[in-house]
């Protein structure tokens, strides 16, 4: 077995930091997760799942079914550090779990792979402590006391830019600042919660005043959510070669935008109401651990491109900071479905197509000594890659509503219509191990009042 996760920060994600959780020959007796396109073995997120009895509580993904941990507790099948995890983890909230920070978390996951192998002799306890998933509702993992959008898709700020700014589209502090602003955190919902059309201030091209009416572009932004594990104080930055240490997980985020609210608003201070009324969430925390196979070296800059500053450049975040993540929208409109035409793909993306790691992100975010608390929420932003096909929001796949897409039904598309549904996925794929999957991150759009 290789060396232990428990080395600096600097060892965290080289790949001799891979372990027998990673193996791709590892089979579990939970047989629906063996080739599950999400969660087999190899994966094991996290989350907060309401059971049939008692209370919400942790739950780990497995294959069609769930692991209720505070039972394997209660079982006497966790000691340690594994047991401090479910501990921390046995209410409704995620939170105190995620502030202990990597080593907990690692303890739990080698313990949970070792208990679902084939083979663990523990099988017939940790039997009693498996849900059927179809039986149980996953719910927000943490309360998310802060959530901030970043702008890293380059891409995306580059063809919106466009929109704007044929000539310029970058701003000149683009390729120096991981450009964000403070987004809302009491609109996060999981997955399958639907998203009422916002109202709002919307002003007419031929008018000179505003209306206040229901938004008519509303969109999509398909991006990454990163959760903080152990926080900082206020006043004590996260270095770049620390920041990883940082971080507790990884979820899909879709950043619903109303566009024609925001043009009007959001000069000059950003967005406000257009991105406040809903922010869906995959609600299974995929550890950093079952990325570790997934990192990917940063994206060569252009020659012509500044090199970060050094606050933002740690050499071990250069070589495995950035992610290989295959990231689709889909859509499903009520005329699809009647004319069962399942989901219809606007667009594949990857997560290589960022500007900034996640490091560097909260490695920027705190640069100032503003404190990260445990479960604040990060963005990406949008992840679009350089081809129309690779749009993360429709703002880009339709030029800014002027080239409608146009779906199997025959039905066109500028923005969403009532009773759409948007679903996102994110997989995992690379020669050699497990591809893994982050579940789903859908909703509904439901009409104004
Ligand atoms: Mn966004």
């Amino acid at each position: 077995m290789p060396r232990s996760y428990r080395g600096t920060a600097k060892d965290k994600f080289m790949p001799a930091n891979l372990d027998v959780t990673h193996a791709v020959s590892l089979r579990s007796w939970v047989a629906s997760s063996n080739g599950h396109p999400d969660f087999p073995i190899q994966n094991l997120p996290i989350g907060i799942v309401s059971f049939q009895s008692e209370g919400p509580r942790c739950g780990i993904a497995i294959g069609g079914s769930i692991l209720d941990v505070r039972a394997l507790l209660k079982n006497g099948l966790l000691d340690g550090d594994a047991a401090a995890f479910a501990e921390a983890a046995s209410g409704s909230r995620l939170n105190g779990a995620l502030a202990l920070g990597s080593g907990p978390r690692i303890a739990l996951r080698r313990r949970v792979s070792a208990l679902l192998q084939e083979g663990a002799a523990e099988r017939a306890a940790v039997e009693s402590c498996i849900h059927e998933a179809e039986s149980c509702a996953v719910l927000l993992p943490a309360a998310v006391g802060g959530y901030t959008d970043f702008y890293t898709g380059i891409h995306h700020a580059t063809t919106v830019g466009k929109l704007f700014r044929p000539n310029n589209p970058l701003m000149p502090n683009y390729k120096w600042v991981p450009i964000a602003y403070h987004g809302r955190a009491s609109s996060i919902r999981p997955s399958g919660t639907p998203v009422k059309r916002p109202k709002g201030q919307i002003k007419p091209p031929d008018s000179s005043s505003p209306v206040f009416e229901s938004c008519r572009q509303l969109d999509y932004e398909l991006e990454l959510g990163i959760w903080i594990g152990e926080g900082n104080e206020l006043g004590e930055p996260i270095s770049a070669a620390d920041a990883a240490d940082h971080i507790g997980g990884y979820c899909l985020l879709n950043d619903w935008s109303a566009r024609d609210i925001q043009a009007w608003e959001y000069q000059p201070l950003g967005p406000f109401l257009a991105k406040s009324f809903a922010t869906t969430i995959s609600p299974w925390i995929i550890t950093p651990e079952a990325l570790v196979p997934f990192r990917a070296s940063q994206a060569p800059r252009p020659p012509d491109d500044p090199e970060p500053l050094p606050y933002l450049t740690d050499p071990v975040d250069i070589a495995h900071g950035a992610f290989d993540i295959e990231l689709e929208v889909l859509i499903a409109t009520p005329k699809m479905a009647r004319a069962g035409q399942g989901y219809h793909r606007l667009s594949l993306s990857n997560a290589r197509h960022m500007y900034w790691t996640p490091a560097q992100m909260v490695t920027h975010h705190t640069s100032n000594g503003c404190g990260l608390n445990p479960a604040d929420l990060l963005g990406t932003g949008t992840i679009s890659g350089p081809g129309k096909e690779e749009a993360g929001s429709l703002l880009e796949t339709t030029q800014g509503g002027r080239a409608p897409i146009v779906l199997p039904s025959g039905e066109t598309r500028m923005f969403l219509e009532d009773y759409d549904e948007v679903l996102m996925l994110a997989r995992c794929h690379r020669e050699g191990f497990a591809s893994i999957g982050f579940g789903v991150c859908k909703s509904i759009i439901l009409p104004s009042d």
